[in-house]
This record gives structure tokens, sequence and C-alpha cells, in this order.
């Protein structure tokens, strides 16, 4: 299939981009296309306009900040795999990325596309919710930041106005020896995981967890944190049986059925990895497996 008729477009500033998207009916911004392209030959989406952010300045950037980074929205998803305060401050970040599509893919994809487009299963989405995110948007109206949990409206939907564009995302980092882990099942490397699980966990001195944050991907409409296995962490040092019984939890969440899963894999594949990312997360944060692991020979 070839895409339907557009105009294409070509500005240099986002205040370029903003005058475009108030003026023009039916436009897409276009990003790294790694989506919008498939989505235009399969006319799944048919805009009369197409807005380049390729050559529009000042969007792609990874900048340390006070209390962790900010990210323009043009930043490849290459540039974040090797960047090296990505992989010191944001190793969950670092881990997912490689499960992003392909070297190819990532090359031109970005972190504002892959947020923007807002798969249930995307790893930077996880990622985003899982580091309580904030994106900041503009528009007509200026400036304004969105907490990433108000981000996802619904299947492939943003809280970005159709006038308005994702400028950047700003991350908080986690202390240095905290643990993290991102694990996901999918039928193929490359693939969009079934589920994925991403969490970060922090322990005190003799091992308690005090504070934890787990995103499931690919259940619902988007990904979405399991907050009532977060809270039953809170205060333990958990057993391989703990963790096997509290993991349960995660089979509540309602989830997708179609051609790749029925809803009941996804529940019962949303304890199982939910499970291997807490242990792998709590063996980094303490040095020590749960109490019950197997000995890794034969784990
Ligand atoms: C073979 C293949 C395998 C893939 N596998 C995976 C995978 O495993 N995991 C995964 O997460 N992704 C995967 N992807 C998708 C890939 O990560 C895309 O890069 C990503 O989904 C979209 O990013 P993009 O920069 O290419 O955005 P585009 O495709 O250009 O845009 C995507 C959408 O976001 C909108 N948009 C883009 N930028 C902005 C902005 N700044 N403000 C507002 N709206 C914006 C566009 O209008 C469009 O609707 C795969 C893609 C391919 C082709």
């Amino acid at each position: 299939m070839k895409p339907p008729p557009f105009s294409y477009h070509d500005p240099k500033t986002v205040s370029e981009v903003v005058g475009l998207l108030s003026s023009l009916d039916n436009a897409k911004l276009l990003a790294g296309g790694q989506s919008l392209m498939p989505m235009l030959n399969f006319r799944y989406v048919q805009p009369d306009h197409i807005i380049d952010l390729n050559r529009v300045e000042g969007l792609a950037y990874i900048r340390g900040t006070a209390d962790g980074m900010e990210v323009g929205a043009m930043t490849r998803q290459r540039d974040l795999e090797f960047s090296d305060l990505v992989e010191k401050r944001f190793p969950l970040m670092h881990e997912a990325i490689a499960y992003i599509g392909h070297r190819q893919t990532r090359n031109r994809g970005t972190i504002g596309g892959s947020l923007c487009h807002l798969d249930p299963s995307a790893e930077l989405v996880s990622c985003a919710m899982t580091l309580d995110a904030a994106v900041i948007a503009v528009g007509p109206n200026g400036q304004r930041e969105i907490a990433f949990k108000d981000f996802p409206v619904g299947y492939l939907t943003s809280a970005i106005e159709p006038t308005e564009l994702l400028t950047a995302i700003r991350f908080t980092a986690w202390p240095v020896d905290h643990g993290y882990a991102f694990v996901e099942f999918a039928r193929r490397h490359g693939d969009f995981a079934i589920v994925s699980a991403a969490v970060l966990l922090q322990t005190d001195a003799v091992g308690r967890i005090t504070r934890a944050s787990i995103t499931l991907g690919g259940m619902g409409v988007a990904p979405v944190r399991a907050a009532e296995l977060e809270q039953a962490l809170i205060g333990e040092a958990p057993s391989v049986d703990f963790l096997r019984q509290t993991c349960e939890s995660c089979r509540k969440f309602e989830a997708l059925d179609d051609v790749h899963a029925p809803a009941s894999y996804r529940q019962h594949l949303a304890t199982v990895m939910s499970r291997r990312a807490l242990e792998k997360a709590y063996t980094r944060a303490t040095g020590r497996a749960p109490s019950g692991s197997m000995p890794a020979a034969i784990a």
C-alpha cells in the first residue's frame, strides 16, 4: 500500500509547528516515522497534512538536571541506548530500550514518537510510567506539564491536544543503589511484547523494601501501575514464595483479548513477568537473591 495523498510541511521552529497545527485541519506530526509510516501505508490514518519535526531546532537532546534528566522529544531511541547518563542513572530505561524493535527502527524512532503513539506494549511508555515522568507540551496557549499518569487517555491516544506537540520529557532519577529490572515476553525478539513488567525498588540496610514502582505493559489499552502489588511489598524482605503469592494480584487486571493472546494468557503472563522482574530487581538492590531462589546454575 502507498500512503494517501497529503501536503508536506517542513518547519524549523517549535512556534512554526504550533502555527501550522493551529491553522491546518487534519494534520499529523512526523517524528521517526516508524509507527506513522506503516499507519499511513495501511491507511489507518489519512491526514491531509504532514508536519515534519525532523528539522525543527532544539528538540533532540539529553540533558542532566538537578534531580535527573530532561530529554527532547526528537531524541532518537538509539541515542538514549548509548547515553552514559541513561545507563548510569536510568538503568531501567537502558535495559528496556534493547527490547524496542530493531537497531534500524531505533536509529529513526524517537522517544516523543513512542510516547505519543502510546502502544500498550511500548517499552518507553512503561519506563515513563514507572519513573513517574512528566511531559512538556507546547501549543497556542504556551507550555504545560502533564504528569505521565495522566498522559494516556485511551488506546493509542494521549492527553496531547491536536494543536499541541510534545517537546520534552522530564525524568527524576532514583538513588544510585536502587534495584531495577525490565522483562518481557514476546514471540520473537524485536516483536512488540505480549506482556512486560518494569520494576524499580529501594531497600533498607537489612533488605526490606521501602519503595516500589511496578508497571505492566501489554495488558490493557495502556501500561498500568500495579499499585496493589507495590503496596504489598513495602516493609518486606520477600522470599520467592512471597513474591509468587503477591504477584497473583496482577491476574486481576483487565487484559486485551486479541489475535496475539487471549486475556487469560496475558493475565497469567502478568503474574510471571512481575515476579521475574521483582526477583531480578531485588537481587540488584540488595546483592542477594530473594530467599528460596533456585541456585543460579539450575534457575
Ligand atoms: C518493525 C518494527 C518493530 C517495532 N517494535 C517496537 C517495539 O518492540 N517496541 C516499541 O515500543 N516500538 C516498536 N516499534 C515502534 C517504534 O518504537 C517507533 O519508533 C515508535 O512507536 C514511534 O516513534 P517515531 O519517532 O517513529 O514516531 P512516528 O511514527 O513519526 O509518530 C508516531 C505518532 O506520534 C505522533 N508524534 C510524534 N512525535 C510527536 C510529538 N513530538 N508531539 C506530538 N505527537 C507526536 C505522530 O503524529 C504519530 O501519531 C517498532 C516499529 C517497527 C517498524
